[in-house]
């Protein structure tokens, strides 16, 4: 997996201040909004090498320090006097007590991340996140704390692979579909396949639910392709005369117009940076080209290089 994984403390607001700010801005103390909130930019602290599409796990932090925090801010916001702050304090209080120690959200990171100023209340590195995904049943860290242990010092704890998919399968299962609805505004979460093939029957059934009998949503994506030579393809399907470069049997079925089907394969593919050349080119049954690109196996690679290189 490409991707990095983390888990990154969200923390109660730091001061008095914040959680003024916090309710002129307008979120009170939905945290839904407040994570959600793409048009005042949502950067949140990330590793310095996050990068873009890496997967960020919003988690309450969960310390003495942290009520102690919340009491007194509970506390400073009694003695303004004003209604609204101290409800917005009670309720923030609250939220802490039903978030601590769980995961609440799932992101993802959406731009390079930038060092904060000097003197900032949140150091480090931040970065914004889109995508967010709010759990309706959260996932509590006695869940994961036997294969995950959370940074107490840092805000960030970073997870490998084993960790990542282990705690998607636990998302998965307290929200049934999660991956589903994750994808309805996102793509697709990074190793969500394996962590697909990971599920228990019961959990492929509730997830499946998701699914509908209308036409599949419609999204749009960017991808840079490279640009091939068009006559490439056709010379080395000419130069294999039918026949499959790698198992050497003739071509399973023919195309409309009565050819012999085969298909072009890049032996290093162009976009591991490999030339787009006869050179680097063979031609093979649509079986054999599935199995180059899924088993990527060093004796076959081998044995197309000598191929291309012989004609
Ligand atoms: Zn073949
Ligand atoms: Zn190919």
């Amino acid at each position: 997996m490409d991707n990095n994984s983390f888990i990154t403390n969200f923390q109660s607001p730091a001061d008095l201040g914040e959680l003024i700010s916090f309710h002129g801005q307008g979120y009170g103390s939905n945290l839904e909004a407040l994570l959600n909130d793409s048009q005042n930019g949502t950067n949140w602290t990330v590793p310095s090498y996050a990068k873009i599409g890496d997967i960020v796990f919003f988690m309450c932090a969960k310390s003495s320090v942290d009520y102690r925090h919340m009491a007194g801010i509970r506390k400073l916001a009694r003695n303004t006097g004003d209604p609204a702050i101290i409800s917005l304090a009670d309720d923030q209080y609250d939220l802490h007590e039903k978030y601590a120690g769980k995961i609440l959200a799932v992101g993802t990171i959406k731009n390079a991340p930038q060092k904060r100023a000097a003197g900032s209340a949140y150091p480090g590195w931040g970065a914004d996140i889109d995508n967010i995904v709010f759990l309706k049943q959260p996932v509590d860290i006695n869940e994961f704390r036997s294969f995950i242990t959370v940074s107490t010092r840092g805000a960030i704890t970073k997870l490998d692979d084993t960790q990542y998919q282990a705690l998607m399968r636990l998302i998965e299962k307290n929200n049934p579909g999660f991956l589903s609805v994750y994808m309805q505004q996102s793509q697709e979460l990074p190793g969500m396949y394996d962590i697909i093939e990971g599920m228990t029957d019961e959990e492929l059934e509730a997830g499946s639910k998701q699914s509908s009998t209308g036409p599949a949503p419609i999204y749009t994506t960017t991808t840079a392709l490279r640009k091939r030579n068009p006559y490439l393809p056709e010379i080395v399907k000419r130069n294999a005369n039918g026949v499959c470069q790698l198992c050497g049997n003739p071509a399973p079925f023919q195309d409309r117009k009565g050819k012999p089907y085969l298909e072009a394969h890049h032996i290093l593919p162009l976009a591991s940076n490999g030339p787009d050349h006869i050179s680097n080119m063979v031609a093979l049954c649509p079986n054999c080209h599935r199995k180059m690109h899924i088993v990527e196996d060093q004796s076959d690679i081998n044995k197309l290089t000598q191929v291309a290189n012989s004609i």
